[in-house]
């Protein structure tokens, strides 16, 4: 066994590290695990909330045994739950799985007509229209409506996540205030992450939320911006270290699993 006791100076030099990357805010992305890990069943990780938000204002993913969708901004993190409920998450809690980023977007836009999901994405692409890197999105708006699922909190041992989310709850949010976030990956990054474009909602109460299927904007704010860093932590413990992270369906189950 390795014991790494770090001595008082090495942390205080850890700590000016780590002060310093929070200081210069890179426009990065962070990331806790695989998306291949979290479909493979691996649920459990070491990463707090806390973690999470030295490393971006900004993000989603899950909790700890899959217990609900993790949306974060403005350095807030809520916890989406499987009855479809919301909580502000404790920095103590943990994940398998999150995406992070201080959110510096390069472009706001205004939109005051009824614009579909796949219309958003279409003024998205326009704008960033390289599909090899990622961009990260807001939008503060009113929703005609924003269809949701989340996933039930599971107990071990785990079963994968196409198997979990056969009886996925889902919900119907009508005409509704809310925040959007999300991220848009490049179709290389398949496996780490999730290619295409991935959204979480909450409501502008923050009472309730989900993993985004589907909406409509009627009126918000949409900002966006390109990001060209991505750093991930791999974990280190068994589950999964013994995980199968290349499966021959890995595109077709995380297509089932996120869509
Ligand atoms: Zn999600």
């Amino acid at each position: 066994m390795i014991d790494l006791t770090l001595c008082s100076c090495e942390k205080s030099l850890l700590e000016m590290v780590e002060t310093f990357a929070a200081r210069n805010k890179e426009n990065m992305i962070y990331q806790t695990s695989l998306m291949s890990a979290l479909l493979s069943g691996v649920y459990e990780g070491e990463t707090t909330m806390a973690d999470l938000l030295k490393r971006g204002d900004f993000g989603l993913g899950t909790f700890n045994e899959l217990d609900g969708e993790m949306i974060a901004f403005n350095s807030q993190v809520y916890q989406l739950r499987s009855d479809g409920s919301a909580r502000a998450a404790s920095p103590q809690q943990k994940t398998p799985f999150a995406v992070m980023t201080w959110f510096k977007p390069q472009y706001r836009l205004r939109i005051d007509s009824l614009t579909s999901r796949q219309e958003l994405h279409q003024i998205i692409d326009q704008k960033i229209p390289s599909d090899n890197l990622f961009c990260a999105l807001r939008i503060d708006g009113h929703f005609r409506h924003a269809h949701t699922r989340t996933v039930p909190r599971q107990t071990p041992p785990y079963r994968a996540m196409t198997d979990v989310l056969d009886d996925q709850p889902v919900f119907r949010f009508n005409s509704r205030a809310g925040v959007l976030v999300g991220f848009r990956t490049p179709q290389h990054m398949q496996g780490i992450n999730v290619a295409g474009y991935h959204e979480h909602f909450i409501t502008d109460d923050r009472q309730g939320g989900g993993h985004l299927l589907d909406y409509q904007l009627e009126q918000g704010v949409l900002t966006f911006g390109e990001i060209h860093k991505l750093m991930i932590d791999l974990p280190a413990d068994s589950a999964f270290l013994n995980a199968d992270l290349h499966p021959d369906n890995l595109d077709a189950a995380i297509r089932a699993v996120e869509n």
